[in-house]
């Protein structure tokens, strides 16, 4: 083999083995460093509901969840769904390309949470459905249940605020940021804010506004 080939071959092999993190239960193959680091950080929150979560991963055998980086649809950062082998989360970082930090770890928070849900009802489902009642209703109600929105519906109804207190934990720790009802405004990201009724039209689009913000006034900051 010429060697020039040989050495492109192991340049690829040195990339692709880069960022592979495989914390307990959690693994990762991100060419992205700071989709590595992000990740890291939110594995090391201890707050609330999503603490609890990243104590899961981080304590339960079998709890396998899988990410990576992809390409995905117009407006889709991020996908959660079973495999196979666990909880497969794919990230599309050309989406997150000017991205500030904090909107990384928002959108690693929501699929973790995802991650969560599904481990959750596979492999305990007498404490999961007792735990969430309101999806085993909303899965009981249709012939044809989108879990995906069943699943957003479960996180606006209980994991906005503890997503929020995360966001603000990690940001702490960056030592960044003040203004506390951005927070609350990113851990909206991904959900129907749109039409949640514990809303009013100025909640709405201050959330819309934020999210954007945070999803493209990475720009310069970001290096790949
Ligand atoms: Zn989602």
């Amino acid at each position: 083999m010429p060697r020039n080939i040989i050495l492109s071959l192991s340049l690829l092999f040195a990339v692709l083995v880069t960022n592979v993190v495989s914390a307990q239960t959690v693994t990762s193959y991100f060419e992205s460093e700071l989709l590595t680091q992000v990740l890291h950080n939110v594995q090391a929150l201890q707050l609330g509901k999503v603490g609890a979560i990243v104590d899961k991963f981080d304590t339960s055998k079998n709890w396998d969840w899988i990410i990576e980086e992809g390409s995905l649809p117009e407006y889709t950062n991020a996908v959660t769904q079973m495999s196979a082998k666990g909880a497969y989360t794919v990230i599309d970082m050309d989406k997150l390309k000017f991205a500030t930090e904090l909107s990384i770890a928002r959108t690693i928070i929501h699929e973790m949470v995802h991650a969560h849900l599904l481990l959750s009802f596979l492999y305990n489902n007498v404490n999961a459905s007792l735990e969430y009642p309101g999806i085993v209703r909303a899965w009981a109600a249709t012939l044809t249940p989108d879990y995906n929105a069943i699943q957003h519906q479960e996180m606006a109804e209980s994991f906005v605020d503890d997503i929020a207190m995360s966001l603000k934990e990690y940001n702490n720790n960056e030592n960044r940021f003040t203004d506390s009802s951005v927070y609350t405004d990113l851990a909206w990201g991904g959900l129907d804010f749109e039409n949640n009724e514990s809303l009013n039209d100025d909640d709405r689009k201050h959330i819309e506004t934020t999210l954007a913000k945070a999803q493209l006034n990475g720009l310069g900051r970001l290096t790949q």
